[in-house]
């Protein structure tokens, strides 16, 4: 299948790297003519303000959106700020197409990045080694989103909506490629 990934900035080339290990076309994602014939989309982690800025620069915030409500599509950490329909700050650019609030770096300065085994609802008994990098949190969730993984606090940092997956970590970092091949279920699906 031919997976696109955001380019603009952040953590794509690691998300890149395991779609092809795993046997699939990753595409690197920087213009609108970019997104015709892609299966699926990972919207990396970096930092939102400057994908939104990018984004907005070449045009891709409405190819993005519609691409997204219609096709496959994860974010991860910043990619998830990306995707939400309420981040509570009205000048950032987003998609706003996931049916989640979202609260951006929500652990502040003194634990902003930590890592903990996680149990993940759809990938079966093993925890998932998660890794946190200034990430955000759900804060919200609509109904028809369903909730993947929350922190030994109960807080939300993985869900899933239809064809639409948001990861507060990153997947990408480690060498567990569960949640890649989760992704790629639900593209598969929807060939
Ligand atoms: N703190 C970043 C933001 O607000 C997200 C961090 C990340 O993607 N690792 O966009």
């Amino acid at each position: 299948m031919k997976i696109g990934i955001l380019a603009l900035q952040g953590a794509f080339i690691e998300h890149a790297k395991t779609i092809r290990q795993l046997g699939h076309e990753a595409v690197e994602v920087r213009l609108p003519a970019d997104l015709a014939d892609l299966a699926g989309l990972i919207i990396p982690g970096g930092e939102s303000t400057t994908i939104g800025k990018l984004a907005t620069e070449f045009n891709l915030i409405e190819p993005l959106r519609d691409f997204a409500r219609a096709k496959p599509t994860w974010g991860t950490c910043a990619g998830m700020i990306f995707l939400a329909k309420d981040i509570g700050i009205d000048r950032q650019p987003i998609l706003g197409v996931m049916d989640i609030t979202v609260n951006r770096n929500a652990f502040g300065r003194q634990v902003d990045s930590f890592e903990i085994d996680l149990p993940v609802s759809v990938l079966g008994d093993d925890p998932f080694h998660a890794i946190f990098i200034r990430a955000p949190l759900v804060t919200g969730v609509g109904p028809g989103v369903q909730v993947l993984a929350r922190l030994p606090d109960e807080r939300i940092v993985a869900v899933e909506q239809d064809h639409l997956l948001a990861t507060a970590f990153h997947p990408e970092l480690t060498l567990d490629d569960r949640l890649h091949r989760h992704f790629l279920s639900l593209v598969e699906k929807r060939l």
